[in-house]
């Protein structure tokens, strides 16, 4: 046995446990509305496209995974691909390269830069906590600088389709910021949402934040 035969390395269900006990704790928590206490579990049917870990908010009535809200939202990949990419890339003092992701994972060039960058943004900014949580304030703000490197010559030398884009996120209440030298970089989708506090219309008292 090693490191590597874990089952959440290799187990989606598992995975899926593992990542659900590290960001609720306390038991599921609706990334619609917030409320705990009245969700049910809905089993998963790869035939019927039923996904793993998909949950039923009795409050709410919407469906949501433990994805929502992490590096993990909007993402295919199979969760046990994402904790295999996640352990390579903290285990390894002199980091793993996109390439590197992409053989050792047997995923696309493209699936393997994509993890790379999300799990580095995540690693960079020290939490794994989206902009938002908890129903704070995000500001969003973008501006034109410089010039873009990649932009192809304007012939009249007018408009703003070759300068730089800039994206910032400010957090009002913790100050927290993140930026991006460009708008189709890929932040982390949860930073673009700003989930509603917690309601007091919840049917079941809030047991986890
Ligand atoms: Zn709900």
């Amino acid at each position: 046995m090693s490191v590597l035969s874990r089952p959440y390395f290799h187990n989606e269900q598992a995975a899926f446990d593992f990542v659900e006990a590290i960001i609720w704790p306390k038991g599921p928590v609706c990334s619609h509305c917030g409320c705990t206490g009245r969700i049910s579990a809905i089993k998963p049917n790869p035939e019927k496209r039923v996904r793993y870990g998909l949950k039923k908010c009795g409050d709410c009535k919407g469906q949501f995974t433990v994805r929502m809200g992490t590096i993990f939202e909007e993402s295919k990949l199979p969760m046990t691909k994402w904790l295999q990419a996640i352990f390579l890339m903290t285990a390894s003092k002199k980091g793993v390269s996109a390439h590197q992701l992409h053989r050792t994972l047997e995923v696309t060039y493209k699936t393997a830069w994509f993890l790379a960058h999300r799990i580095r943004e995540a690693m960079r900014s020290g939490d794994l906590d989206p902009f938002g949580r908890g129903g704070a304030t995000v500001e969003v703000d973008e501006t034109f600088i410089g010039r873009d490197p990649d932009a192809t010559p304007s012939k009249t030398g007018k408009g703003f389709h070759h300068k730089m884009k800039v994206v910032s996120l400010i957090e009002r209440e913790s100050g927290r910021a993140w930026s991006s030298t460009s708008a189709t970089a890929t932040a982390p989708r949860s930073a673009w949402t700003t989930p509603r506090a917690p309601p007091a219309r919840c049917k079941a008292p809030l047991g986890s934040g």
